[in-house]
């Protein structure tokens, strides 16, 4: 399966993450499928660099509800980026490029795909043999940093699947559920999961491509090959000085679970994704409002980024959507979510210190302290 046509991207880091807010939203339309051309017309008209209006003519022609239709006519949306179906996934993934030098001095960074089943999500984080994903280009580019880094880094990844509330190593399937477990230093970690640490390209596309197999897929009313699941992408980078972890994850489509008609065991798991994705809106809130609880406890997801979603940390989110009049309200929900995320407030960003001489640590807690009551 290896591809012969994939070059190292050199896309240029032409889009940097707002100053002023440390979690960056860009948007991709994914093209039409060759059915979805011949049946529907766009709803989305995409306007680069960072913006987009949604429901042009084309939805009273594709015979959209007014009633489903009212509450967005014409709503133009404004994002760090927006990407039309021309753009290739190299460009979008430069908008994760300030993120690297972020987990190479030790702090914690988080890139989601966020979207309903179809949306793209998979394609843009894990992609084909012929247009690697994000995940395939951060460790590439990691690896290209760390060879020319002054410092010793190490790089390991894991790669795990959020199911039903569960959690499964995808690189050691057999390994079963496996549980989270308090790390000591307010994060949590996962009891046994493996480590790997890949050297080359070919050998990330091989976990990934393994890791993909594994995953849980059903068959719902939405789409005959949907995921149910989370997969979270987790990449280590340690120097003598530092640790740093990069999550990158494809979220479960955001669907609601009434919409695809679900039963039995189908609709619980729905019940479930949605109860995650509710928990990491509930904690983007929180983080918007400045609250001082930030409710991460809420699902495994959550609790799982809570080291990583505000706090210390830089987010990307790509929110993938699809450009017809029959994905209209998966659409409209997106953007919607997408736009209460944007305003997350910056918080400083705090390396994660290792091995550093207890004054150190005192002296940067008190500095940190400090500023948290200046702040109120
Ligand atoms: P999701 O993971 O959100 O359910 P997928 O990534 O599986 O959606 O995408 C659905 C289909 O659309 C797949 O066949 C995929 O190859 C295709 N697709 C998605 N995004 C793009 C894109 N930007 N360019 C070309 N094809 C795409
Ligand atoms: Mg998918």
């Amino acid at each position: 399966r290896r591809n012969e046509d994939y070059r190292p991207s050199t896309a240029p880091a032409t889009l940097k993450a707002r100053p002023g807010n440390n979690i960056t939203v860009a948007v991709r339309v994914r093209p039409p499928t060759r059915r979805e051309s011949a049946a529907y017309g766009s709803v989305v008209k995409v306007h680069p660099p960072d913006s987009l209006v949604f429901d042009g003519v084309e939805a009273d022609r594709a015979g959209v509800p007014a009633h489903v239709r009212g509450a967005a006519r014409n709503k133009a949306y404004t994002f760090d980026a927006v990407f039309g179906d021309n753009t290739g996934t190299a460009e979008v993934f430069a908008m994760t490029l300030p993120l690297l030098d972020d987990v190479l001095a030790g702090v914690n960074a988080c890139v989601f795909a966020y979207g309903a089943t179809g949306a793209g999500k998979t394609y843009t984080m894990a992609g084909t043999p012929s247009e690697p994903g994000v995940m395939v280009r951060m460790v590439e580019h990691l690896l290209q940093r760390m060879a020319v880094a002054d410092e010793a880094y190490e790089l390991s990844i894991s790669y795990l699947e959020i199911y039903n509330e569960k959690i499964f190593d995808l690189l050691v399937p057999s390994s079963g559920p496996l549980p989270l477990r308090a790390d000591g230093k307010g994060g949590v970690t996962v009891a046994g999961m493996s480590s790997h640490n890949p050297r080359t390209i070919d050998q990330v596309m091989q976990l990934l491509d393994h890791g993909n197999a594994n995953r849980t897929q059903a068959p719902t009313d939405v789409n005959a090959t949907s995921s149910r699941s989370h997969a979270l992408f987790e990449i280590t980078v340690t120097s003598p000085r530092h640790v740093g972890k990069m999550t990158l994850i494809d979220l479960a489509g955001s669907e609601r679970a009434s919409k695809t008609n679900n039963r039995g065991v189908r609709l619980r798991e729905g019940a479930k994704i949605n109860r995650s994705l509710l928990a990491l809106g509930g904690c983007i809130r929180a983080l918007c409002d400045g609250s001082s609880h930030v409710p991460f406890r809420n699902s495994k997801l959550t609790r799982m980024l809570a080291d990583s979603l505000g706090g210390s940390s830089r987010t990307v989110v790509l929110a993938c959507v699809a450009p017809t009049a029959s994905s209209y309200e998966d659409t409209f929900n997106t953007l919607h979510y997408c736009e209460r995320m944007k305003k997350v407030r910056k918080r400083k960003a705090v390396s994660n210190a290792r091995n550093l001489a207890p004054a150190d640590v005192i002296a940067a807690l008190r500095a940190e302290i400090a500023e948290l009551k200046a702040a109120g």
